[in-house]
């Protein structure tokens, strides 16, 4: 229990990020300003403007046969695809704020055409994007669904289609690029992308491209998106994250006018694939026997065997969450989490065996739960808390389910209750906890804080909370817990809702008061491996109450990288 004389240390350096630290400005990609001056005469695609080694026309047939090997390469990954859309209205001191959101999750499928299967099942939600997306907002979105904003054009992207114009050289991170403007042949009927393409100077695949597609209409609309790749492998890079906004799109004759903005993310593509051949290739003979522990042969007293028999629930749930891509694997920020977990315990006297972990489960929705003794974070609810007492208030409720003795069903403990398929996940593990429970948990939890270095700044948490009711009305999608108990329901705040009590006023139009911050800027995902990295950031003072974006989505500028040899990915994200 090394971590737990450490309390003293924690706090001389943890950062849970000052709050201006985490809010976002949406730093532009700036390009490398040498780079661009020494080609930014270069606006023809003549081929003595031909960038590097090759000629333009060698580069122009490497990228558009990897683009097209792609469509084949993405047949072979399943991984998860989240999409979270936040329609918007007009805000008279904001510029916008949201007005309702919408949610996808699922597994993605390119063996037999295009294919999501949805993870939820739920009645009244649309069981896949295409549909949900219909029904958003009325007008077709995208006549393949979701796959033509990660793919430019899957069947007819070639030299015949479309004509590209070099533009320049690029930085995107640490990867140089060239950068093509891409338009299809005018003589072309079908719909076909229109917009400008990233290209890497090594391997020459797509790394971004940005642009919507032509053939809009009123009654046909095509939204405008950024998609990004990372590199996974050698000459491998998949599709990581689209951002798509429209700011005032006619339609329905143009009597309605359309705002929104949404993100697509995807990850796993290398989770749950091979796993048990690597280890079991890997299995030395050495494993066969068994280890000579000394003396005592030790049998487990009744006590202990419940509490191993408990342990195993929990840890085959989490191994089943972990194969299908929902939790991540334990890493750096399930330390840093811990951390604060141990200064509740150390504070409140509490002796927790097992021990207590804590697990990032890797959706945008704001939730937490507890199975046994492991807490669960969404990836979306550590984006949005402001501050470190705000993290202790969520971690604490679900240490008090813990130190209660609340307890997981132990019918987990059977392995067979394990084999389903992923897309099932949310429906065959049920970890959700009872009024009573909730309502218990609640005032233990408020006891534990009172007793903790958190005791000072629990008006932040009130404040979180606030800001979370101010906002729940319009973002049901955001607040619905697939695996825990919702912490808000309409306006009413259904977690630790006594906190508000001694928080100050919320001020949404005050610059200096961080409530709550925007999504994605704290935790950044392996897309291959799915391990967390918290984000660095620099901070960045305000300029006005519209950079606060409290639970918003927010453009993505990732900085690429490439994959250094052996390791997987490399790859980091500056900004979100
Ligand atoms: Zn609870």
């Amino acid at each position: 229990m090394a971590l737990k004389s450490s309390l003293a240390v924690v706090f001389a350096f943890f950062i849970w990020a000052s709050p201006q630290g985490n809010a976002q400005a949406p730093a532009p990609s700036t390009p490398n300003p040498a780079t661009v001056a020494a080609t930014s005469n270069t606006q023809t695609a003549a081929p003595s403007t031909a960038p590097g080694a090759a000629s333009m026309d060698e580069v122009l047939d490497r990228m558009i046969a990897n683009e097209q090997q792609l469509v084949g390469t993405l047949a072979a990954y399943t991984p998860m695809v989240e999409t979270y859309i936040q329609n918007l209205k007009v805000d008279n001191d904001l510029g916008s704020a949201p007005k309702n959101d919408r949610y996808f999750l699922g597994k993605l499928n390119l063996k037999d055409g295009v294919n999501e299967r949805s993870l939820l099942a739920a009645p009244g939600f649309a069981s896949n994007l295409k549909g949900m997306l219909t029904q958003f907002y009325s007008v077709r979105y995208l006549p393949n669904g979701f796959a033509q904003m990660i793919l430019i054009d899957g069947k007819g992207f070639n030299r015949q289609t479309y004509d590209f114009e070099f533009v320049r050289r690029e930085f995107l991170g640490e990867v140089k690029c060239l950068v093509f403007d891409v338009n299809p042949n005018p003589a072309m009927k079908e719909t076909k992308f229109q917009g400008r393409i990233w290209v890497e100077d090594k391997d020459y695949n797509v790394v971004r491209f940005n642009g919507t597609y032509l053939g809009s209409s009123m009654s046909n609309l095509y939204f405008h998106f950024d998609s990004w790749r990372e590199q996974m492998g050698p000459g491998l890079w998949l599709p990581a994250y689209v951002y798509s906004e429209e700011s005032d799109k006619g339609y329905f004759l143009g009597r309605r006018h359309l705002m929104f903005k949404g993100q697509t993310r995807l990850w796993g593509y290398n989770v749950g694939r091979n796993a048990a051949q690597n280890e079991f290739t890997s299995m030395t003979v050495e494993a066969d026997k068994v280890e000579d522990n000394g003396d005592a042969i030790e049998h487990m007293s009744p006590v202990l065997s419940l509490r191993a028999w408990e342990r195993q629930a929990e840890d085959n749930i989490l191994a089943r969450m972990q194969k299908a891509g929902l939790v991540a694997p334990e890493g750096e920020v399930e330390k840093v989490l811990t951390t604060v977990v141990n200064n509740l315990e150390v504070t409140n006297n509490l002796v927790i065996d097992p021990e207590t972990r804590v697990r990032v489960m890797l959706t945008a929705p704001l939730e937490s739960f507890s199975v046994g003794h492991t807490i669960v974070i969404s990836r979306g609810l550590l984006d949005v808390l402001p501050d470190e007492a705000s993290l202790a208030m969520v971690l604490a409720h679900e240490l008090a389910h813990i130190s209660l003795g609340h307890r997981l069903d132990t019918k987990y403990a059977f392995s067979d209750r394990m084999i389903f398929d992923d897309t099932q996940t949310f429906n065959r593990l049920h970890v959700k906890r009872n009024e009573k429970e909730e309502h218990e948990a609640d005032e233990k939890a408020m006891a534990m804080l009172v007793n903790s270095p958190y005791k000072d700044k629990l008006a932040n948490a009130g404040l979180f909370l606030k800001a979370l009711a101010d906002r729940s009305n319009e973002l049901p999608n955001l607040l619905n817990a697939h695996m825990g108990n919702p912490m808000a329901d309409g306006k009413n705040v259904k977690r630790m809702k006594d906190l508000m009590a001694s928080a100050p006023a919320l001020e949404t139009t005050k610059v200096e008061q961080i409530a709550a911050l925007p999504l994605g800027g704290r935790i950044r995902v392996d897309e291959w491996t799915n391990q967390l990295e918290l984000v660095k950031t620099k901070p960045v003072a305000l300029l006005s109450a519209r950079e606060k974006m409290p639970f918003e989505v927010t453009p993505v500028f990732l900085y690429l990288t490439r994959q250094k040899d052996g390791a997987t990915v490399a790859s980091k994200n500056n900004n979100n």
